[in-house]
């Protein structure tokens, strides 16, 4: 009699993901950290220059275990605690699961995973960013991406970005994926605010970096054309199988 056959097993996709990153920024230098997703105000908020009275620390968003424990909103605090640990230069890669006060929908979950950069050298300057993050999409999407920088808003970088690439489905033309435009939302990044470097002992005349950071779902849905993250977490055969 022949035995029963077993099915084999799939790599998560969001696994996949982050290999894929990773294996993008390991060619390029950087190594893997990760953190606890439990974390301290300070490293989540205070030493990334966001302080008491900044909106994203209001109760709605943020999950909290004590006063001063969270739920991570970011993977974000990693880049503190790396810091705090090592002399600069830096470069490292840091995936994880962060946590916010979110209904869950098509594109929100109040779990979900993000993939950040820091790079920390002397005379680092928007070019090395911009480079760095257009060798990135193009070895991840594929093809020869292009990047647009639109001046943004975010506590712990200065100058800060939202960070488009064009669109691998139009390549710029405009359809229903760019909504017209040609350009997709992808990344947000800036500078290291010179206040986070000095929070953990850097000095910022001496030592200047770059960080950026993505939603890892967020990447794999637009790689893969899938229309809904939740089908991420329901353990379904069907599309994990894909
Ligand atoms: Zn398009």
């Amino acid at each position: 009699m022949p035995g029963a056959k077993r099915k084999i097993g799939y790599e998560h996709i969001l696994k996949q993901t982050i290999r894929e990153v990773y294996d993008i920024f390991s060619n390029m230098g950087y190594k893997i950290v990760e953190g606890p997703e439990i974390e301290t105000t300070w490293h989540n908020f205070d030493a990334l220059n966001t302080p008491e009275w900044h909106p994203a620390r209001d109760m709605q968003d943020t999950f909290y275990i004590e006063d001063n424990i969270i739920l991570r909103t970011h993977t974000s605090p990693v880049q503190v605690r790396t810091m705090l640990n090592h002399k600069p230069p830096l470069a490292i890669i840091s995936p994880g699961r962060v946590y916010r006060k979110d209904e869950p929908d098509a594109t929100h979950s109040p779990a979900f995973n993000q993939i950040e950069g820091l790079y920390i050298d002397k005379n680092v300057t928007v070019g090395h960013l911009k480079a760095t993050l257009e060798r990135f999409l193009t070895m991840y999407f594929g093809g020869s991406r292009k990047v647009l920088l639109r001046p943004s808003y975010f506590p712990f970088v200065e100058p800060g970005y939202e960070v488009d690439v064009d669109c691998m489905f139009c390549g710029g033309k405009g359809c229903n994926v760019c909504k017209g435009t040609g350009w997709i939302e992808i990344l947000g990044a800036g500078l290291v605010h010179p206040n986070v470097l000095k929070n953990v002992g850097y000095d910022p005349d001496e030592w200047q970096g770059f960080a950026f950071g993505t939603g890892v779902e967020r990447i794999a849905m637009l790689k893969h054309g899938i229309a809904d993250m939740r089908e991420f977490y329901r353990n379904d055969m069907r599309f994990l199988g894909l």
